[in-house]
């Protein structure tokens, strides 16, 4: 059989173009443009991915498409999942002429409802930073008698007025149906196992013997997601794309719940020794809004029901997380058989046993009072970046018989990093140098990626090897070593594409 190049390089009417603009060498804002010419001579553009770079903030007002494409030129936009470094763009996008739609599962377009609108509102609040710094410096120099000189204010990139404008774009693709996108494009969803609704995108461009087709991971879970059915296998594809995030690392092998009862048993143990000034101690749960939180309290009603923990008070304190999982109760038939049923039978499967979620400010202040018995309290942002839980730490991270149980990835910079990885003797909160006395677990066991092995497994069910593996959606070192476990593995070929090349395929 000969090569698909030589194949291809005799009918050279159709040409299909794809730069990578985003997510190259790093985690975050993913962007793939994709530029087909149709032997009819039609030319469709498309966006795979329109996400937000959460890292080097200043490229989401670089230009992020390839010279001379405009976001009115663009036909549509295919979304993998509801993570901010994947749809975050989207509403700059709209805001630059992009009328087209916008295809994703249901599930993902309900959780952007919020998580967009959230996403305008931080960049708002992160112009009115800038703009209230620029003042300042402006006044203190005027006040030394320098002369005023002009700075240009900080604009937000979108803010959440500007969000509502992507709504009416959406179009719903659910999982395992093929959809037509565009003359000579479809595409078909299959389940990724990272977060409700994401997906891993496969499309198909053009027709007959000049079909080409690109398969796309997204972000992929683990092989046995806690409550997700798992990554679905996918069988053939003349090119992969896939993501890295743990292309140099393995998962540990334990069990989760059982280090979860653990964690929560030592921190009853702490928390009912009472203090005469401050009470009980508290258990702070910081995790991700969406998903991880209610993975978190599945597994603590999992652990109540079975009597392997205490019967605590458990406190949802957090406006996205409470919305979040609102969304996952929507969707029964996206969960494993346990969950599922659950669901169907009418039991809220993120609701243990004594369970509120704070939606008034009276029920979130009485978290900061003394305790008469120790509590859960789960709220986000994950990393301890900001959020309500800063709040819940400055008060407990002082207390001996408190516990702060970090439950995902942390980021270099933000405080959960700094408390897992430097065991620091004191911390600054909301301005305030505190004292750690509170004891600080760590469990990676809630990680959404799928470690090398994981993805591999899933790579070496494809039934032909792919023309070509470029992978993506990791740092410099991940990156370079899944290509090597790749190649040896599976015999593949692989390579770690650069921002803003461009490949024929
Ligand atoms: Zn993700």
């Amino acid at each position: 059989m000969k090569p698909e190049k030589d194949k291809r390089s005799a009918r050279p009417s159709q040409r299909i173009k794809m730069h990578i603009m985003g997510s190259a060498g790093d985690v975050s804002g993913s962007l793939f443009y994709f530029e087909y010419s149709s032997p009819q001579g039609k030319t469709t553009r498309f966006l795979l991915e329109c996400g937000l770079h959460q890292e080097h903030e200043e490229i989401n007002r670089q230009k992020r498409l390839p010279k001379g494409v405009e976001a009115k030129d663009i036909n549509f936009v295919i979304i993998s999942h509801a993570h901010i470094d994947h749809s975050g763009w989207l509403p700059a996008l709209v805001k630059d002429g992009f009328k087209g739609a916008v295809y994703t599962h249901p599930a993902t377009k309900d959780l952007l409802d919020f998580l967009l609108l959230d996403s305008g509102r931080l960049q708002e609040n992160a112009a009115d930073r800038v703009n209230r710094f620029i003042a300042r410096r402006q006044k203190k120099a005027e006040a030394n008698g320098k002369k005023k000189r002009r700075i240009p204010l900080s604009v937000p990139l979108y803010t959440a007025e500007d969000v509502p404008l992507c709504f009416p774009l959406f179009k719903q693709i659910n999982y395992n149906q093929l959809y037509t996108l565009a003359d000579g494009i479809k595409m078909r969803f299959t389940e990724a196992g990272h977060i409700l609704g994401a997906a891993v995108v496969t499309i198909t461009i053009g027709e007959g013997e000049d079909a080409c087709t690109i398969c796309f991971t997204g972000n992929v879970g683990r092989a046995t997601p806690p409550m997700l059915r798992p990554l679905a296998a996918v069988k053939n594809a003349d090119y992969v794309i896939s993501e890295s995030t743990y292309g140099n690392k393995l998962h540990k092998e334990r069990d989760r719940l059982k280090t979860l009862a653990e964690y929560i048993n030592n921190a009853y143990a702490r928390a009912k020794v009472k203090d005469r000034a401050t009470g009980c101690g508290v258990i702070v749960i910081p995790a991700f809004a969406v998903d991880r939180v209610p993975t978190v309290l599945h597994d603590v009603q999992t652990l109540s029901n079975r009597g392997l923990i205490p019967n605590m008070a458990v406190y949802l304190d957090s406006r996205m997380a409470i919305a979040g999982a609102a969304v996952y109760r929507k969707y029964p038939a996206l969960f494993n058989d346990e969950v599922r049923q659950q669901l169907e039978n009418g039991v809220d499967p993120f609701a243990p046993p004594r369970y509120l979620e704070c939606t008034k400010p009276e029920q979130t202040n009485a978290l900061y009072e003394n305790q008469n018995e120790p509590i859960i309290i789960v709220g986000s942002s994950g990393m301890a970046a900001g959020g309500k839980i800063l709040r819940h730490l400055e008060k407990r991270l002082v207390q001996k018989n408190s516990t702060v149980i970090f439950v995902g990835y942390q980021g270099t910079g933000a405080l959960g990093f700094d408390l897992v990885n430097n065991k620091p003797k004191h911390v600054r909160v909301h301005g305030k140098v505190l004292p750690v006395r509170a004891t600080i677990e760590y469990m990676s066991d809630y990680s959404g990626h799928a470690d090398y092995e994981e993805i591999i497994a899933w790579m070496s069910k494809f039934e032909n090897k792919p023309r070509k593996t470029f992978l993506v959606h990791g740092d410099g070192g991940a990156l370079e070593e899944f290509k090597g476990h790749i190649e040896k593995a599976l015999g593949w070929s692989v390579v770690v594409p650069q921002r803003r090349q461009c490949f024929e395929l």
